[in-house]
């Protein structure tokens, strides 16, 4: 095949506004690295203003541009999966459309990985310019829970920005899972990994495309696919629950003997609606669980591609 040394995936969500500067900015910094021998891919996500075409037109103008266009909006985790799917490179970065990861740092992120022999180079945010209070702390605190909830050991304050290697891409590539958080399935992959700490700067154009509901999609998606810690807190709640109400019948089968019993109309209805309350919420838990079963037992592709404009050197080993 005709592995290029890198390719440069890049997910774009109505980000026309930033794209012509990401081009020549990411396109300088490959160049710097690995001189021609690299590729660009553009995933544009059924973004609803004209990225497409601007795509379009700057794939016209760069041999080393792909753009794909997928056939509608599927969402960052997967428009990623669909660009690093299609990639070819012996070495892939990962980076934002909106440049708040600088391009500029492949150069050290590579001499990173060559000096530690890492198959995945990480970049951990230490400050996050631009960006809302209620973002910053949402994302902190994120982090920090879905680190004490799962096993496997995902690196705090990181996002998708990252180098990894191929043997590493394909190891990831052969997770077929739906409900995707990617840099929790990278850390999940294992083999050396490394973190990169840099400063996240500023959108460069546009605003986020990432609203409170969408990271709340993320969230969850994070803790079911890497933690059972809610079924197991369903399951412990639901035993202690059944401990407390053995002691209440306990209590009420006294009251029935000492001939006291007609009152506690209160109690009762205290009970019933904890109880019914309670059940609710753990049968919630277990829809939770039951409900993205479904969607993996269904099997559908994680994305579907209308167009594509350049060459494409990868092979598609998801999807279709
Ligand atoms: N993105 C995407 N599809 C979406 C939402 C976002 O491909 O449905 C892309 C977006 O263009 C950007 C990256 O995902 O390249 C991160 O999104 P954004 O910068 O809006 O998130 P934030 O940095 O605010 O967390
Ligand atoms: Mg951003």
């Amino acid at each position: 095949m005709d592995r290029p040394a890198l390719s440069v995936v890049i997910p774009c969500y109505n980000e026309a506004a930033c794209l012509p500067a990401l081009h020549a900015r990411v396109s300088a910094a490959a160049r710097a690295a690995v001189g021609d021998d690299h590729e660009i891919i553009l995933i544009n996500d059924g973004s609803r203003d004209d990225s497409w075409a601007v795509m379009q037109r700057l794939a016209a103008g760069d041999p080393r541009l792909v753009a794909i266009n997928l056939s509608r909006n599927h969402g960052h985790q997967l428009a990623l999966t669909a660009g690093l799917d299609l990639s070819a490179g012996a070495q892939i970065l990962i980076i934002d459309a909106d440049l708040q990861d600088p391009p500029e740092l492949l150069g050290d992120m590579r001499r990173v990985m060559a000096e530690q022999d890492a198959d995945v180079v990480y970049a951990v945010r230490r400050k996050r310019a631009g960006e809302t209070l209620f973002k910053k702390a949402t994302a902190a605190i994120f982090y920090r829970l879905l680190d004490r909830l799962t096993d496997t050991e995902i690196p705090l304050d990181t996002g998708d920005f990252r180098l990894m290697s191929r043997r590493a891409l394909d190891a990831f590539l052969s997770l077929p899972e739906q409900a995707r958080f990617i840099r929790g399935m990278v850390a999940w992959i294992g083999f050396r990994q490394v973190p990169f700490p840099y400063d996240r700067a500023e959108r460069a154009a546009g605003e986020t495309n990432y609203p409170f509901g969408k990271m709340l999609r993320l969230a969850f998606d994070a803790v079911t696919g890497f933690s059972t810690a809610p079924l197991r807190f369903a399951s412990h709640a639901g035993l202690i629950l059944t401990g407390v109400s053995m002691l209440l019948f306990v209590y009420i089968a006294i009251g029935w003997l000492s001939g006291s019993a007609v009152q506690g109309w209160t109690s009762t209805m205290a009970v019933t609606v904890f109880l019914g309350a309670v059940q609710m919420f753990v049968l919630g838990m277990i829809g939770e669980y039951l409900g993205r079963m479904y969607v993996e037992v269904k099997r559908r592709p994680l994305y579907l591609v209308a167009d594509v404009a350049g060459p494409v050197k990868g092979r598609a080993t998801l999807g279709f």
